[in-house]
């Protein structure tokens, strides 16, 4: 992997960030993962929308372009030497002595890419679990912010109770998860939590809806509650590193068989064809 900083590529173990760096001292600052498959990045156009309209949300002062990101990026991937591979990178409102107000200094970015963490066939064919946690986060989940504490907290939750992901459930719905967004299935049809300032509008979830366009499957943007999960045919969960994920057990009672369902793995080879 590579990592790099303000202009200057570096090693991952390299100790770069100063003390003043309002990322880490605030989490005043935006990110995206981008999954790059056999040297291309999936989806690019659509993350840097996402990571200017986040960046714009929190009034970070960005100079660069949308074509300034991209080739940072590629030159980053092409340093990398890695075919397989997450980008991450995360935009601060910069290097400075710690004062609450906005600074006028320059905005840092930061990058790291890393060989990319595939799940493994074993995992896909049983299916993951999940637990319902509430949703303890603030009013503006559709900002990719750095502050990640409701997530990680929720996350951890799910692990220590044996499960891999935290359903998060917000006056009564389903938001989303800790970290990807939530569907079920009910007689053939795919059901989402529709778009709004509570949840992510996740890559994975757009790559998802056009699947299901070529497969004409019905996709409907839906609020549901916890119980009607429990008693969907099948539920899944996507984001750019787990891609579509099924889930066969929810807060320990199965979902449909207790087995991944037909229509998640026809979108999900669906999926794997729009790379
Ligand atoms: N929701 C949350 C809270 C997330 O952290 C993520 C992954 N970063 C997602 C949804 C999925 O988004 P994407 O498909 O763009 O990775």
């Amino acid at each position: 992997g590579i990592g790099y900083i303000n202009g200057k590529f570096t090693n991952l173990d390299e100790l770069v960030l100063p003390i003043d760096e309002r990322g880490h001292q605030f989490g005043d600052g935006v990110y995206e993962v981008i999954r790059v498959y056999n040297g291309t990045p999936f989806m690019l156009d659509e993350h840097l929308d996402r990571l200017i309209n986040s960046s714009k949300a929190i009034k970070l002062p960005i100079t660069q372009t949308v074509e300034d990101f991209k080739n940072l990026i590629l030159e980053a991937v092409d340093k990398s030497q890695l075919m397989d591979c997450n980008v991450y990178m995360q935009i601060t409102r910069g290097i400075v002595t710690r004062n609450h107000l906005f600074p006028t200094v320059p905005v840092s970015i930061t990058m790291t890419v890393r060989p990319a963490k595939l799940i493994s066939q074993t995992t896909r064919e049983k299916g993951e679990t999940a637990i319902f946690h509430e949703d303890e986060r603030w009013a503006n989940c559709y900002i990719k912010s750095l502050n990640l504490l409701p997530n990680i907290l929720a996350k951890q939750t799910a692990f220590e109770a044996g499960c891999y992901e935290a359903i998060l459930v917000r006056d009564g719905y389903v938001t989303e998860a800790s970290s990807s967004n939530v569907f079920i299935i009910k007689d053939g049809k795919v059901f989402t939590t529709p778009l709004s300032k509570q949840i992510l509008p996740g890559i994975t979830r757009m790559a998802v809806k056009n699947a299901t366009n070529l497969l004409n499957i019905d996709f409907i943007d839906k609020n549901f509650t916890p119980e009607e999960l429990l008693e969907a045919d099948e539920v899944f969960v996507t984001s750019t590193t787990s891609e579509v994920l099924p889930i066969v057990k929810v807060d320990g009672k199965l979902i449909g068989t207790g087995k991944p369902g037909e229509v998640t793995n026809r979108i999900y080879q669906q999926f794997l064809k729009l790379i």
